[in-house]
């Protein structure tokens, strides 16, 4: 309890904001949250926690078991052929929340543990309250970053849109597991969650028309059909009963040349935005929010106390976007050659070496971030 007494402000009350609330109210500080939206309003759709984020919600006493837990990632192709298998192990875990749920995952923890929550209050770089540090987990479009990294670059449009929408089944589904199917210029995936009572879409497609970064752009599920008809296997099917489907632009981020500035820290999003195409963005936020207490606690010193987290946390980062990236083009070969070498690659890789195939992430979803 080595921060009793120290005031925090975390600024954004989404899912890395609440988990650094967290953190920092396990080692004792008083925490307030101040989140722009009326409530806890999340867009219905899915998300994977792999065994790096999961070691953090366990660490601070949540129970993540009622998510469904994934047994692999299939990789298919556009015709709902197998490619590869990636099986989940008891070290690989990975979760696959309804969003909703794991914001409340959170959110119950911080009501338990004393996290005040204050809601209907967006907060800018002139209005943020006195505290010892404030932590700007105001997600991508942060009004904190430019303060603390003036120069950074403006994200650029990364010629991508992520198409999503949740579907319910006539029976729950008993697979559970992520399936991709990898087409040309496009990719889909899908996997079940609330015990396979829904199924969760994300479709991304090579477009040069620009989307804006957020999920406030609703769309029909028509065009959704209609753009993703290259599709077989059960992808058509599904798409065919789509609700609710919303566009996200996807932009590229770099990393600000620095993290914090005075007693004003970013994480999650508001530090480093990444492509969705490895389903790291939350889990790295939530290693930021354990490495920033942990910073806090073990230095006396603010400067050191951030420089340290920066320093600790950048580089792994940094990592995850590139490799990111290279998912993003990886799925959507458009040449069929370079798409059918590129599948033959990964089906022989997986197929005679899959431990050499399964320990090319070891460095992602091994690490443990409270250790
Ligand atoms: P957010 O969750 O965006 O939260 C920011 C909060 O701050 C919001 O509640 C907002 O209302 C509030 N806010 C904003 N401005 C202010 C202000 N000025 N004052 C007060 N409050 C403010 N990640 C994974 O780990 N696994 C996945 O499977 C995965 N899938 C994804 C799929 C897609 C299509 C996309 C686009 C992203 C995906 N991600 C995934 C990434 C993940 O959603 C984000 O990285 C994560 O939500 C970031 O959390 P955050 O708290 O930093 O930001």
């Amino acid at each position: 309890m080595a921060l009793t007494g120290q005031k925090i402000a975390v600024v954004g009350g989404g899912l890395g904001g609440l988990c650094a609330a967290l953190c920092m109210r396990a080692r004792g500080a008083d925490v307030t949250v101040y989140e722009a939206s009326r409530g806890f309003g999340e867009v219905g759709a899915g998300i994977q926690v792999s065994a790096n984020g999961l070691r953090v919600l366990r660490a601070l006493g949540l129970d993540p078991s009622g998510a469904v837990r994934s047994q692999g990632l299939t990789l298919n192709n556009s015709r709902g052929g197998r490619v590869a298998i990636l099986p989940n192990t008891a070290k690989r875990e990975v979760r696959l929340f309804h969003r909703a749920d794991l914001l409340a995952l959170l959110a119950d923890g911080c009501r338990a543990a004393g996290v005040e929550i204050a809601f209907s209050t967006r907060l800018t770089p002139d209005t943020a309250p006195a505290a010892d540090l404030l932590v700007a987990a105001d997600g991508v479009r942060s009004a904190f970053r430019s303060h603390v990294a003036p120069a950074h670059a403006a994200p650029s449009y990364a010629g991508q849109t992520a198409w999503r929408a949740l579907v319910t089944p006539p029976n729950p589904v008993g697979e559970a597991g992520v399936n991709v199917y990898m087409g040309a210029g496009q990719h889909v995936v899908v996997y079940p969650i609330r015990g396979g009572t829904r199924i969760n879409i994300v479709a991304v497609d090579d477009t040069g028309t620009q989307t804006p970064e957020g999920w406030q752009n609703a769309t029909t599920r028509d065009a959704l059909v209609a753009r993703f008809a290259q599709f077989g296997g059960p992808v058509p099917a599904l798409l065919t009963r789509a609700e609710e489907v919303n566009r996200w632009g996807l932009f590229r981020h770099t990393l600000p040349h620095r993290w914090s500035e005075g007693r004003v820290v970013l994480l999650g999003d508001a530090a480093h935005a990444m492509l969705p195409s490895l389903a790291q963005g939350a889990c790295a936020a939530f290693e930021d929010a354990w490495e920033l207490a942990r910073c806090w606690d073990d230095f006396a010193d603010p400067d050191t106390a951030l420089g340290t987290y920066e320093r600790r946390r950048a580089p792994r980062v940094a990592r995850v976007m590139a490799e990111a990236q290279a998912n993003a083009t990886r799925f959507h070969h458009a040449n069929a050659v370079t798409r059918a070498l590129g599948h033959s690659a990964l089906k022989l890789g997986s197929r005679l070496a899959p431990a050499l195939f399964e320990r090319r992430y070891s460095w992602l979803y091994d690490f443990d971030p409270t250790a």
